[in-house]
């Protein structure tokens, strides 16, 4: 095994969206699959300091890792793939850099000198990327550089990557570039010409491609292969396709036929040996050959955008495998769901997800889904703001606190059964300002949240302002709603069910940013077990009712 750290850089050209993030996992994950302690990280070249204040819409969901770092969603894959938590250290934006230069020039430590792009922008960009390295805790760091090769706001860091190329040395630091091969059905041709056009601008900034991956639709004959591998100064060995994949868990596998593995490894001087992949295509087979399936209603309010659900959607695919069901979700605007049209939206689901969300928008849809699934003991999971609509729901339905509401939504409710915790009153402060990370939860005895979890003690990822008002406790417990999860150290509820209902489970952390391929959540793998169960039974019923 390595003593030294190893570095890849991937870049990105011609257009966004290519998939960097999923490649670069792939790579880890067949890296891993040899042994190799593997992390991935992803430099975002946009001036928030994190993507907390990015609206999903825009930016797709915001990931959190256990030390609470409001992260780029990509970092979702890389644990998913890995099965190895990431920190605030691997995800790292332009904003953030800038902030710690110019904290660094307020307190004097340039001594007096002109603080520049090169070398004080670059250099922390490059002090950054080391970070994971000189840990000692990888043998290889896959470093991704988000945006576009020849956008403005990539330069620092293709710099970066050149000084750095330049620094380590070329056994030790390699770039793959990704690029588009597009199909033009008119002339029936793959063109070449974006990839050359690239990897020229890349090479404008001093920096030379080792290896390309080509996503593409079609697969890329020799002779192509050959000719981007003439003009673009790569071993034609190094010039990979990427084409379309079914699921993006099949990537790994594609890039293994590829080779990506073994030109990458030879480049760095490793060996190479075959990845063992047994668990991860024992989950493709089960994800590829469900016995059954279940449908599922989302409910949330940016459904029109699958990024902004990313986390959840990717743990019911883990929860379907481990099932053997195919997950079928169907996304349900929170906006256009009311009491007269809920039976014809939700009827006919065996499962109904509340999402997460901020703001008042759309609440009253969630709270009417939440009213109809619990009368009609559909299964229901309601994570963070769903958790919080569901004890407003019973609030209102059950104990007629009709006016009963969440202080975010409503300052002056008369009953705010979710309210904001005292030291959060003082902070108007958009960014950071919440309870973010890896927090204790202790499962009460007896409990579905204990069956589920098999164990008393533990820790899941929050991400949120507000609370269960804990003066309502009693009063909502009494009319049969239990909070089975607190937080040890503080009392606050982290859980909370309904013993009589089929599956209710409402948690105020979110689940879904710990489950990967390797390890699926118990929470949705309870809550599609249930659903699946829900859909037997709602079958035999009906069966007897003929
Ligand atoms: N808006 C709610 C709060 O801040 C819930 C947040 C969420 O769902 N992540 O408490």
């Amino acid at each position: 095994m390595t003593t030294t750290t190893k570095y890849i850089f991937v870049t990105g050209g011609v257009t966004s969206s290519l998939g960097k993030g999923i490649i670069a996992a792939s790579l880890a994950k067949l890296l891993q699959a040899q042994g190799y302690r593997t992390t991935i990280q992803k430099l975002d070249p946009y001036i928030n300091v994190d993507p907390g204040t990015l609206n999903p819409y825009e930016h797709g969901e915001c990931y959190v890792t256990d030390d609470g770092a409001e992260t780029d969603l990509d970092l979702g894959h890389y644990e998913r793939f890995l099965n190895v938590p990431t920190s605030q250290s691997n995800n790292v934006t332009t904003g953030r850099i800038y902030q710690s230069v110019i904290e660094k020039e307020r307190r004097g430590e340039f001594l007096g000198k002109t603080v520049q792009v090169i070398p004080h922008i670059t250099d922390e960009i490059k002090h950054r990327v080391q970070i994971l390295g000189n840990s000692g805790d990888y043998d290889i760091v896959i470093t991704e550089i988000g945006g576009t090769v020849g956008d403005i706001e990539s330069l620092p860091y293709i710099e970066a990557v050149r000084q750095l190329k330049w620094d380590l040395g070329e056994s030790n630091a390699i770039v793959i570039h990704l690029t588009l091969v597009p199909y033009l059905s008119a002339a029936g041709e793959l063109k070449t010409k974006p990839t050359q056009h690239s990897v020229k601008t890349l090479m404008e900034s001093g920096v030379m491609a080792d290896i390309l991956v080509c996503r593409t639709e079609h697969e890329l004959p020799r002779e192509l292969r050959d000719k981007l591998a003439k003009f673009c100064n790569v071993r034609p060995e190094a010039v990979i396709q990427s084409i379309d994949a079914s699921t993006i868990y099949d990537v790994p596998n594609l890039m293994l036929e590829e080779g990506l593995d073994t030109v990458v490894l030879k480049k760095l001087e490793l060996t190479r040996t075959k990845p063992d992949l047994t668990q991860w295509n024992q989950f493709l087979s089960r994800h590829k050959n469900p016995k059954g399936e279940v449908t599922i209603g989302l409910i949330g309010k940016y459904v029109e955008l699958q990024d902004s659900y990313k986390s959840i959607l990717e743990s019911f695919i883990h929860a379907g495998a481990e099932n053997e069901v195919k997950v079928n979700i169907e996304s349900i605007h929170s906006e256009h769901l009311t009491e007269k049209n809920a039976a014809k939206k939700l009827l006919h689901l065996h499962g109904v997800l509340v999402a997460p969300g901020f703001g008042e928008r759309g609440i009253e849809g969630k709270i009417e889904a939440v009213r109809f699934v619990r009368e009609h003991n559909i299964p229901f999971l309601g994570i963070c703001l769903g958790m919080q609509m569901a004890v407003i729901e019973y609030s209102r339905n059950v104990l007629g606190l009709k006016n009963a509401n969440s202080t975010e939504m409503d300052e002056n409710t008369p009953d705010p059964v979710i309210n904001l915790m005292e030291s959060q009153k003082s902070i108007t402060d958009k960014g950071g300002t919440m309870r973010l990370g890896a927090w204790d939860c202790r499962l009460v005895e007896g409990s579905l949240a204990k069956d589920i979890y098999k164990t008393v003690d533990i820790k899941e990822r929050h991400r949120h302002r507000y609370e269960f008002n804990n003066t309502y406790k009693q009063q909502i417990e009494d009319a049969g709603m239990k909070a089975t999860g607190f937080n040890p150290e503080t009392g606050l509820v982290e859980i909370i069910e309904i013993p009589a209902h089929n599956w209710f489970v409402g948690v105020q952390y979110h689940p879904e940013y710990k489950s990967t391929v390797a390890n699926p959540h118990p929470v949705f793998v309870s809550f599609v077990k249930a659903a699946l169960e829900y859909k037997m039974n709602s079958k035999s019923v009906s069966m007897a009712q003929k």
